[in-house]
C-alpha cells in the first residue's frame, strides 16, 4: 500500500509516516471522491425561427383549396392569411396572393357593373337616345349574375 499523498509505502486504515495524510483502508479508491463532471452546458438560445418549446412541426406548403377560397372570399382569405401567417408563412403568402388576385377581380366586376349602370341609367335618361329594351336586358342579366 503506498501514500496517495507522497508515494512512501504505508498501511491502509492509518496515518502515512512521511507526510501524515490519513490512508483509508480502501486505499485503492481515490482518496476524494471527484464531483461528477458537469454536463455540457446547453445553449440557453434557441435557434432563430424554432418554437420556444415543443411546438409540433406544422406542414407549411401552399394550400390550392385554400388560395382558391381566399380568391372567392376575399374576407376569408385576409383572416386566414392573419392567422397563417406566423405558423405557416408560405401558406399565408400563397393565400395572400390569390386572395389580392380576387379582389382584383372583384373590383373589376364591380366597375364594370358600375358601367353597365351607369349606361343604362343614361340611356333611361336620355328617353330613347339608347333603345330602353337593351338596357333592360343588360341590367337584368348583370344583376342575376350578381344575385345568382
Ligand atoms: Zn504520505
Amino acid at each position: 500500500m503506498f501514500c496517495p499523498n507522497c508515494g512512501v509505502q504505508a498501511e491502509a486504515g492509518s496515518t502515512c509516516p512521511n507526510c501524515g495524510i490519513y490512508i483509508p483502508a480502501q486505499a485503492d479508491a481515490p482518496q476524494a471522491a471527484a464531483p461528477p463532471p458537469y454536463p455540457p452546458q446547453q445553449p440557453y438560445q434557441q435557434p432563430y425561427g424554432q418554437p420556444a418549446y415543443g411546438a409540433p412541426p406544422v406542414e407549411d406548403t401552399p394550400n390550392g383549396g385554400l388560395n382558391f377560397l381566399g380568391c372567392c372570399i376575399p374576407m376569408a382569405g385576409l383572416i386566414m392569411y392573419l392567422v397563417m401567417k406566423d405558423q405557416t408563412p408560405n401558406k399565408a403568402k400563397a393565400i395572400g396572393k390569390w386572395t389580392l388576385i380576387g379582389l382584383g377581380i372583384n373590383v373589376l366586376l364591380g366597375i364594370l357593373y358600375s358601367i353597365l349602370i351607369a349606361a343604362g341609367a343614361f340611356a333611361g335618361f336620355m328617353g330613347g337616345a339608347f333603345d330602353n329594351d337593351i338596357s333592360d336586358i343588360l341590367n337584368a342579366c348583370v344583376t342575376s349574375l350578381f344575385l345568382s
